[in-house]
C-alpha cells in the first residue's frame, strides 16, 4: 500500500487507533486523528501524537478532518452511525479497518481466530504452544495490543496469531489469514447489528479472501458453522467433542476415550489426556482441541503441544476461582459478557449454584439459559442497568433478587450459598453501565469476596 504524501484520517485514539496512526506516520502519510471523547489519557496521547507532526482533534469531529482525505482508517469501537464515519461516505473516500491496514503491512503468516466466546483463550493456548515450538510468534488483535502495533516486530516466518472481532471484519479488503478459525456463533452485539444474520456475515468475512492453499477451521458442534464447508474455497477442517462423527474426513480433532486426538498428516495422535488439562469447563475442551489441532498444523509434536497445555492456566476473570470460603467456591466470571458463555460456564459447575448476573444490556435474549438455571441455580442476585430485563426473562427459572452494588450482590450471595455450593459471577453483559471494562468488575467480585472472607472468619473468631 503506498501511503507516501497521502491524507489519511483514523477515527478512533484507542490503541488500534494509535497505532494505525503511527504506522501512517512513518510510512509518510499526513496523518489526521479525530475522536469525540476528551479524557485526561486522551489528552497525553494527544500531545504524544503532536509531537511526532500527527494532527488529533478530540472532544468533537469535524468535518474539516475528515473531507479531502485519500483513505479513512477506522478503529473497531467506532460504529456505522458515527458522523465521522458518514462523513466519509459522503465524500466516498475509501474507508479500511484499522486491521486491514495492519494486515498489508504484515509479512508474517496469521492465524486469525474468531467466534462469540474463547477467542482470547484460544489466541493465547495457540501463542504459548507456538512460543514453546518457534519462539518467534507474536500474539496480538482484539485483546488489546492491536496489529499496526505489531507489525514492526513481525518477520516472513513469524507466527502471528491474530484474535479478531466482528467489528475488526466489518471493513477488511483484502485481508486473508493462512489459517482461519471459527470457534462459535451465537447472540451478541445485538445493540450494534440490526439483527443476527448481519454479525453472523460480518463473522464469516475472516475466510472471504481465502483460497484452497488456506485452511478454515470450524467447530462441527456449532450447527451454524458446520454448514460453511459448501460455502467456502478454503480447505476446510472440523473440530467436534464427539468422535462418532470423527469417521468423515474433515474431523481432525476429537475426544476419544477421555483424550484430546487430532489426525493431521500421519496418522491420530494421542495430544492430552483430559484430566491433565488445567483450564477448568467443558467449553475449554474444545477450546484446547482447536489450539491443539493448529499446534499439528504449524508442525508442533504432540509431546511439546501436551506441555503446554498442562501448564496453561485461566486467563484472569475466565471462570477463575478466586477463593473457597467455608466449603464455597467462588468464580470470577466477568469475561463472560454473553448468555452462551455463561450458558457454559452454568454447564460447566456440577454443584448447586447462586448467579450473579447483570449490567449493560446488549438486547440479548435471556430466556436461552432459563433451562439450566432452573436445573443449577439456587438463586440469581443481580446488578445493573439490565437487572429488570434478566429478573422478567428468568422469575420462572429461580428465585431473584436485586443488589445496588457488587458489595451487596457478594454479600447475598455468600448468605444463601450452603457449603459444597459455587457463588459464580457471570454477568451475560457488558460492564459498562458501572464499571470501566469486564476486568474492573471483575476485581470489584475479588474485592467484595476479600472482603467477606474477613468478616465471616471475625465472626467465627468472636465466637471461639
Ligand atoms: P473472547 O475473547 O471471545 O471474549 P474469552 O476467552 O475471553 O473469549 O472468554 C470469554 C468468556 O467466554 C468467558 O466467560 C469464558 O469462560 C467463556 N468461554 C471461553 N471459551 C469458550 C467457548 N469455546 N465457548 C463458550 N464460551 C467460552
Amino acid at each position: 500500500m503506498e501511503l507516501k504524501g497521502k491524507r489519511v484520517t483514523v477515527i478512533g485514539l484507542g490503541n488500534s487507533g494509535v497505532n494505525a496512526a503511527l504506522l501512517l506516520s512513518r510510512h509518510g502519510a499526513k496523518v489526521f486523528v479525530t475522536d469525540a471523547g476528551s479524557s485526561a489519557e486522551l489528552k497525553k496521547t494527544k500531545d504524544l501524537l503532536a509531537a511526532k507532526k500527527i494532527n488529533v482533534e478530540i472532544g468533537m469531529h469535524s468535518e474539516a478532518f475528515v473531507k479531502g482525505s485519500d483513505l479513512v482508517v477506522v478503529s473497531p469501537g467506532i460504529e456505522d452511525s458515527s458522523q465521522s464515519i458518514r462523513w466519509a461516505l459522503e465524500h466516498k473516500i475509501k474507508i479500511i479497518s484499522e486491521m486491514e491496514l495492519g494486515y498489508r503491512f504484515c509479512k508474517g503468516r496469521i492465524i486469525a481466530i474468531t467466534g462469540t466466546n474463547g477467542k482470547s483463550t484460544v489466541a493465547m493456548l495457540i501463542g504459548e504452544i507456538l512460543k514453546a515450538n518457534f519462539g518467534d510468534t507474536v500474539v496480538c488483535g482484539n485483546m488489546g495490543n492491536s496489529l499496526c502495533g505489531e507489525v514492526s516486530k513481525i518477520r516472513k516466518d513469524t507466527w502471528v496469531v491474530l484474535e479478531v472481532s466482528s467489528a475488526q471484519l466489518e471493513r477488511i479488503e483484502k485481508f486473508k489469514p493462512y489459517i482461519a478459525i471459527i470457534l462459535n456463533v451465537t447472540d451478541d452485539h445485538m445493540d450494534r447489528y440490526k439483527n443476527f444474520y448481519e454479525y453472523f456475515n460480518h463473522k464469516l468475512k475472516i475466510f472471504a479472501n481465502q483460497d484452497e492453499r488456506d485452511l478454515l477451521i470450524l467447530n462441527y458442534d456449532a450447527e451454524n458453522l458446520r454448514r460453511l464447508k459448501g460455502l467456502t474455497g478454503s480447505s476446510v477442517l472440523f473440530y467436534a467433542k464427539d468422535r462418532l462423527i470423527a469417521n468423515g474426513l474433515d474431523i481432525a480433532a476429537y475426544i476419544r476415550d477421555e483424550w484430546i486426538c487430532c489426525i493431521y498428516g500421519e496418522g491420530e495422535k494421542e495430544i492430552v489426556h483430559i484430566n491433565d488439562i488445567t483450564l477448568k469447563g467443558v467449553h475449554n475442551l474444545e477450546n484446547v482441541m482447536v489450539s491443539s489441532l493448529v499446534g499439528m498444523i504449524a508442525g508442533v509434536t504432540a509431546r511439546s503441544i501436551r506441555d503446554t497445555v498442562r501448564k496453561f492456566t485461566t486467563l484472569e476473570h475466565r471462570f477463575e476461582t478466586v477463593a473457597v470460603i467455608d466449603g464455597v467456591e467462588y468464580i470470577d466470571d466477568s469475561k463472560s459478557t454473553t448468555v452462551d458463555s455463561t450458558k457454559r460456564a452454568l454447564e460447566s459447575c456440577d454443584k448447586p449454584v447462586i448467579l450473579i448476573a447483570g449490567g449493560k444490556d446488549k438486547h440479548s435474549d435471556y430466556s436461552v439459559v432459563k433451562n439450566i438455571v432452573e436445573d443449577k441455580v439456587r438463586r440469581v442476585v443481580l446488578i445493573g442497568e439490565a437487572s429488570g430485563v434478566i429478573k422478567k426473562a428468568l422469575i420462572e427459572s429461580s428465585l431473584v433478587d436485586e443488589a445496588v452494588d457488587m458489595d451487596e450482590a457478594v454479600g447475598l450471595a455468600g448468605k444463601y450459598a450452603a457449603s459444597g455450593w459455587i457463588v459464580l459471577l457471570s454477568p451475560m453483559c457488558s460492564s459498562f453501565d458501572m464499571y470501566r471494562d469486564y476486568k474492573e468488575r471483575g476485581n470489584k467480585f475479588k474485592e467484595a469476596v476479600k472482603r467477606l472472607s474477613r468478616k465471616i472468619k471475625a465472626s467465627e473468631g468472636l465466637k471461639k
